[in-house]
């Protein structure tokens, strides 16, 4: 089960790094919810995540994350321990340090239109999943009891991942068949054009005639030399010895 788990996160994990450029380190985006269910069920996060995607992965957090756990964590003594999970990890600038928002949404404008920083976000939140969901090239992380699970590509990532693919399919394709093609159109052009030339200008029936005659003279070649002799005897008998023999009758039948 482990690894047949640990095989499909790294298949995951290779369809970001082959249609995302999803490079190690890796990085983690962990919010609150992660942070909280990971201290519920004893789960290491930087040791178990190291283990279950097999790589360099580095554990982040934004400075809105960390105040809204400083803020629930004043009512519970559960999420004061998250809060010093997130607060162990790099922070990277959101632009809210001044006035700190949510940390959904403050995670939603960290992934933006397209990822560009390539963060895989760790949440249980639901509605966040949703909304990242929505976004190509968000790999989402959540623990499932205390099983990590990197969420399978979202239909959306897999759409923009295809049509990627096909665009880059089709120009390279289209460039390497234009060149193909052109090359083909120019010779079969020219051949053509040659073949006009030839039907048109040419004295088609005569050469059709004289490779007739070619092919007769070859076959004649390579049957026998006999063929030939024979003709040129026929045209000799003809010329003296049959002229000659008929002569010699006529004048034989006048001294009759
Ligand atoms: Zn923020």
């Amino acid at each position: 089960m482990k690894t047949s788990r640990g095989k499909k996160a790294r298949k995951t994990l290779g369809f970001y790094v082959n249609n995302y450029k999803f490079r190690q380190p890796f990085q983690v985006l962990i919010d609150g919810t992660f942070a909280f269910a990971a201290l519920q069920n004893k789960f290491n996060i930087h040791e178990q995540l190291a283990k279950y995607f097999q790589s360099e992965i580095k554990l982040l957090t934004t400075a809105c994350v960390i105040s809204e756990t400083e803020k629930l964590g004043i009512f519970s003594s559960k999420v004061n321990g998250a809060t010093q999970i997130v607060k162990q990890y790099a922070i990277h600038r959101c632009g809210h340090e001044k006035t700190p928002i949510c940390g959904s949404k403050c995670l939603q404008s960290m992934t933006g239109k397209n990822n560009n920083a390539r963060y895989i976000v760790a949440t249980q939140d639901r509605e966040l999943q949703d909304k990242l969901r929505i976004i190509p090239g968000v790999p989402l992380l959540y623990l499932h009891g205390k099983a990590p699970t990197l969420d399978s590509p979202s239909a959306a990532s897999r759409k923009y991942a295809e049509t990627k693919q096909k665009d880059l399919g089709m120009t390279t394709w289209e460039k390497e068949n234009i060149k193909e093609l052109r090359k083909q159109a120019g010779i079969e052009e020219k051949e053509t054009k040659m073949k006009k030339k030839r039907k048109k200008g040419g004295p088609n029936p005569l050469s059709c005639l004289k490779k007739k005659k070619k092919e007769m003279t070859t076959s004649n070649k390579s049957d026998t030399k006999s063929g030939k002799i024979k003709k040129r005897k026929r045209k000799i008998k003809i010329a003296s010895h049959i002229k000659d023999a008929l002569l010699a009758e006529l004048k034989n039948e006048h001294r009759a």
